[in-house]
């Protein structure tokens, strides 16, 4: 009696064909690379996708082999994105943000043999191409008009390109197993990791990050993804969009407050970035006195949402705030912040409260807490340790790495420290490398971060440990006002004290300018540490 049923590889171009078949009319509108605002809609991004799969298999590209793409979130990316799949191809998306080190890095290592990029980012890849030893061809995403001058001479023009294909092509057929897209992690020490997502593990993870518990993503939303295609995976949204027949509406390049609002109000209902986009747009709401029309959720995630956004979100705006964790390494979602029936009834502060928690796993992922020495640790929502994650969309062994990144049983250390609570709601505290030990107790740097947020005057806030003698760290807090503000030192450490013991209290507070950021747009404690050090800071108690 045994496999009697259809078998169907699960393959992501499946995604596109049942878009532009049961719900071809679904608009997609996209601030172009151009400028003007543009709409097409799953029917035409199948044939665009179509056509740019024939040109990158007339152009030579064989299956398995990676393609870059270096491009902000359009219409023409998303044609590019199934293009390159559909070509049995495996899509490299990058980070503009990056080093050119490490874009050289990265580009080689994945052995990226075609190279397609945006015509504002030509010059990015025009800088570095020299050193770029496997791409044999450059594509820029766009038309003739707009094919920038002198810049990767030789480079192919994306309309011409595809312009010359028919669209009559089959998808490239293949395993399942097949890598299907490339992400490298952010590499804040050492090189960056390259993860390589099979049609499989896409597949299974946007099925389950499509669910009524994390985006609940219908053919009645529009969903924005201010998150860049080209972090973490885009957060899945390339693949759910489509897959549950919902519009889209692609900002592209510009991430003022300004841009993205208004592209927000052409009808998206569900949204998602990280938090400092965020914090932006409620600066400029505020200012411009104005409100969303049709937004009724936001999806936060990539570092920890202060409880004061999500307020602001919810009491002011009436947007529902889903806070979610997840990384790179994990196709992203690993846990959102929706109401289980425990929590459902509860009052409105302490329901507050479990959204400033990261939520609980959608099935297919599976998690847990050890102490250092790997005894698990309970439930209890006291007990701190590592977590550690597992799930078929979930990496085991980095791109061309000799041992497995997860253990035999498949546990992957996140290199996250949170709590779990008796209904296995998690709360992030820290990243392990930056925990802050203090006469051998753990200090969550997250939640005194998050309360220094909470003054007014606070427009940004770091909780980072300052070599101490006797304590070994001691925490501080480095700040930037908000524009016009001043505030008192004394006020925003006993905000940002609030439950703490005293040994946890932030020792000093520091005004800067402005924090260094990584690449993604998370405070780069790393930088920031040095920062200190160049300045010859010293803690108060030795002035
Ligand atoms: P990168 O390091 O390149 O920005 P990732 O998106 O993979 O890429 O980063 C994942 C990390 O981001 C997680 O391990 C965690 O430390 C942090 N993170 C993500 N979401 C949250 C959240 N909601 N709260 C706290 N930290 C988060």
């Amino acid at each position: 009696m045994r496999d009697l049923m259809q078998h169907w590889e699960m393959r992501v171009s499946h995604i596109l064909d049942h878009a532009a078949k049961y719900h071809g009319a679904r608009p997609i509108i996209s601030r172009s690379v151009e400028g003007p605002i543009e709409t097409t809609n799953w029917a035409e991004i199948h044939k665009g996708a179509k056509k740019t799969a024939q040109a990158l298999v007339r152009s030579g590209v064989k299956p398995g082999e990676a393609v870059g793409v270096m491009a902000w979130n359009t219409a023409r990316h998303l044609k590019v994105w199934y293009g390159v799949s559909g070509a049995g191809a495996v899509l490299h998306t990058l980070n503009p943000r990056l080093s050119g080190e490490q874009l050289i890095y990265i580009i080689n290592h994945a052995e990226d043999r075609m190279f397609l990029v945006d015509p504002d980012l030509a010059v990015v890849i025009n800088a570095i191409a020299p050193h770029l030893a496997t791409v044999k061809q450059f594509v820029i995403l766009t038309d003739r008009a707009h094919m920038p001058e002198g810049i990767l001479p030789g480079a192919l023009c994306y309309e011409e390109w595809i312009g010359a294909e028919d669209g009559n092509f089959d998808w490239v057929e293949g395993s399942e197993r097949d890598a299907c897209g490339i992400c490298y992690t952010s590499g804040t020490t050492g090189n960056p990791k390259g993860v390589v997502y099979t049609h499989r593990s896409n597949m299974l993870h946007a099925m389950a990050a499509s669910a009524p518990d994390c985006l609940n993503l219908t053919s009645r939303d529009t969903i924005m993804p201010v998150v860049p295609l080209f972090h973490a995976n885009g957060w899945s949204i390339a693949y759910t969009a489509p897959m549950n027949g919902a519009a889209m509406v692609m900002p592209g390049r510009d991430m003022t407050p300004a841009g993205i609002y208004e592209m927000l109000e052409m009808g998206v209902t569900i949204t998602a970035a990280v938090p400092t986009i965020w914090l932006g747009m409620l600066q400029y709401l505020k200012a411009e006195k104005k409100t969303f029309s049709t937004l009724e959720r936001v999806v936060i995630g990539g570092s920890s949402c202060p409880r004061a956004v999500i307020e602001a979100f919810q009491n002011n705006y009436g947007v529902r705030v889903f806070h979610a964790w997840g990384m790179t390494e994990t196709s992203p979602l690993g846990t959102t912040s929706s109401f289980k029936p425990e929590v459902a009834g509860l009052a409105p502060e302490a329901q507050m409260d479990v959204q400033c928690m990261v939520g609980h796993p959608p099935f297919t992922v599976d998690l847990r807490i050890t102490d250092d020495a790997g005894t698990e640790l309970p439930w209890d929502g006291e007990a701190q340790g590592r977590l550690w994650i597992r799930g078929p969309g979930v990496v085991r062994r980095y791109l061309k790495a000799e041992t497995d990144a997860a253990r035999n049983d498949n546990w992957f250390d996140t290199g996250d420290v949170a709590t779990i609570d008796a209904n296995a709601y998690v709360r992030i505290t820290d990243r392990s490398k930056d925990v802050i030990k203090s006469g051998g107790e753990w200090i969550s740097s997250i939640d005194m971060e998050n309360a220094a947020v909470a003054h007014p005057g606070v427009a940004e806030a770091a909780a980072i440990g300052v070599a101490h003698p006797k304590w070994d760290e001691r925490p501080i807090l480095v700040c930037v006002k908000a524009p016009g503000e001043d505030p008192d030192p004394a006020e925003i450490i006993e905000l940002a004290s609030k439950g703490l013991a005293k040994w946890q209290r932030p020792d000093d507070v520091v005004f800067l300018p402005e924090l260094p950021h990584t690449a993604t747009g998370k405070i780069s404690k790393l930088h920031l540490r040095k920062k200190l050090e160049e300045m010859e800071y010293k803690l108060p108690e030795f002035r």
